[in-house]
């Protein structure tokens, strides 16, 4: 990454109690330097050199500010990648030139106000008339709603009066005759990021503006798109929770209470562990989840893989943020203040890009329809897709919890999917990550306790 964009980073957002929401201007001039071109293709002027560049871009950058890294990953997993690797070439060549040229941002807009999670559910359609297609619906909460020029639009396609399965992306841009934005939502947290509903009445695009690959369906296309942005998230986890322990050990070094400086005390150094443990096992999932994704052209069927990233990545970032707001205790409690601010902005991490409670049966579902059961045996079949093994120090209560116990309650499998996402993630960490490097005990320490934790509570779930 260059010099440049850690020196704006660094300028613009180390105070921690300069966390105000910044103006667009700031925003342009950081794009200016160029971050998103780590997304796209250097034949075509960008930077990218593998996911691994643009992911350490985007953990450098959420180490500074949770927003910014967010804004990073929505333009470039959900707008800059799909349409890099799906859309035609003049019209890929065309609108990835404008993001190397200007200061612009993409997005996605898959949720409609009916609902977000069942995509079945979608009614936003188009209509073919010979190589015109017009688009009509609503959507809502689009990360970026106004801000951002170019979008990709989940849609159906509409045969006479009848909604079909077919659900394809399709790129709009913002100016569009047909597009507005109807309103925009008072939204709890992250601030820079303008969420809103945008209304698709009539709009004519042409045909050519269906993403499209060989051999892959629409909803294929999407899948692999939703699922690569969901592998990127560790990086913005990686750099957030780091973010957090770097703040909150300085605070606790520096702070005494009774006489003694807060970091002597046993839980307050408990919590400065678990805060780098998380830091380190997000840093070894985006090392993985970053070359898996390079050596995989369609990864639109790693349920597990993907949901185990995603389910721990946003459950630590928003663990960590809470963490250190209680370090912080009343300092963090203002609008202003990094931990504070985490503290709201982290909470929609595990509501979009799948809601975990869904991912988390989702995960338990994979296992039981790969193998017919979920038990140790088959766990670890799973698991070796990835070159993984459960973890050698998993709990006996675990194991015993996969091989004994019934499920048959959602419930049920929606705790054995959380489960099953932080072996994964204990797995890889440990079987994968340098054991030497920064905080690696605090990593396998925090896998292991989270596992045992969620095995503890299966006799209560009532
Ligand atoms: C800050 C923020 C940013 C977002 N960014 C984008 C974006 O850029 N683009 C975009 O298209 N959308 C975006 N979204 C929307 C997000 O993807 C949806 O909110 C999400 O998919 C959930 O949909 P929903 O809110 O309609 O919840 P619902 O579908 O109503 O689900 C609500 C809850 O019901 C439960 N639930 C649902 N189904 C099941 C089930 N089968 N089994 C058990 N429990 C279930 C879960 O607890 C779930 O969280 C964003 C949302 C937020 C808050």
């Amino acid at each position: 990454m260059t010099k440049d964009i850690i020196a704006f980073l660094k300028q613009h957002f180390s105070d921690i109690e300069k966390h105000t929401p910044y103006a667009k201007e700031r925003l342009e001039a950081f794009l200016n330097l160029g971050p998103l071109h780590y997304f796209i293709p250097k034949s075509l002027g960008g930077r990218f050199q593998g996911a691994l560049s643009y992911l350490n871009t985007i953990e450098t950058t959420s180490y500074y500010s949770l927003p910014l890294g967010l804004t990073l990953g929505i333009t470039g997993s959900l707008f800059l990648s799909p349409m890099s690797r799906h859309a035609a070439p003049e019209l890929r060549d065309s609108v990835l030139k404008n993001f190397v040229d200007t200061p612009t941002l993409g997005g996605m807009m898959i949720t409609e106000p009916a609902g977000g999670t069942d995509v079945f559910g979608l009614t936003t359609h188009y209509e073919t008339n010979g190589d015109k297609l017009r688009l009509s619906g609503s959507k809502c909460w689009g990360g970026l709603t106004g801000l951002a020029d170019h979008w990709l639009v989940g849609a159906r396609a509409k045969r006479g009066d009848r909604l079909t399965k077919k659900l394809n992306l399709l790129y709009v841009p913002l100016c569009a005759p047909g597009v507005k934005v109807e309103t925009y939502f008072d939204a709890l947290g992250l601030q820079p990021i303008p969420y809103g509903r945008t209304q698709y009445d009539q709009v004519e695009i042409p045909e050519t503006h269906i993403l499209a690959s060989e051999g892959m369906s629409g909803l294929r296309l999407l899948n692999d798109t939703l699922f690569r942005s969901r592998l990127g998230m560790p990086a913005i986890a990686s750099g957030h929770c780091k973010r957090m322990a770097d703040v909150a050990s300085q605070r606790v070094n520096d702070r005494h209470v009774f006489g003694k400086a807060l970091i002597e005390y046993d839980q307050v150094q408990y919590r400065i562990e678990t805060l780098r443990g998380m830091a380190a096992l997000n840093h070894a999932l985006w090392q993985y989840t970053g070359k898996w994704m390079d050596d995989h052209a369609d990864i639109s069927s790693h349920y597990t893989l993907v949901n185990a990233a995603k389910l721990v990545c946003s459950e630590t970032i928003q663990a960590a943020s809470d963490s250190a707001v209680q370090l912080f205790a009343s300092a963090a409690f203002k609008r202003n203040h990094i931990a504070g601010r985490a503290y709201v902005d982290s909470r929609p991490f595990p509501i979009f890009e799948g809601s975990n409670d869904v991912l988390d049966e989702n995960l338990y579902d994979t296992v039981v329809s790969r193998h017919g059961q979920c038990n140790c045996v088959t766990v670890n079949q799973e698991f070796s897709q990835f070159g993984l093994s459960l973890p050698g120090r998993t709990p006996q209560s675990v194991l015993d919890l996969l091989d004994k116990r019934t499920v048959e309650s959602q419930r049920d499998k929606v705790l054995q999917g959380r489960m099953l996402a932080w072996l994964f993630v204990g797995a890889l960490h440990d079987q994968t990550a340098p054991h030497e490097s920064e905080h690696f005990a605090q990593g396998q320490q925090l896998a292991i306790r989270r596992v045992a934790e969620l095995a503890a509570q299966a006799p209560y779930l009532g």
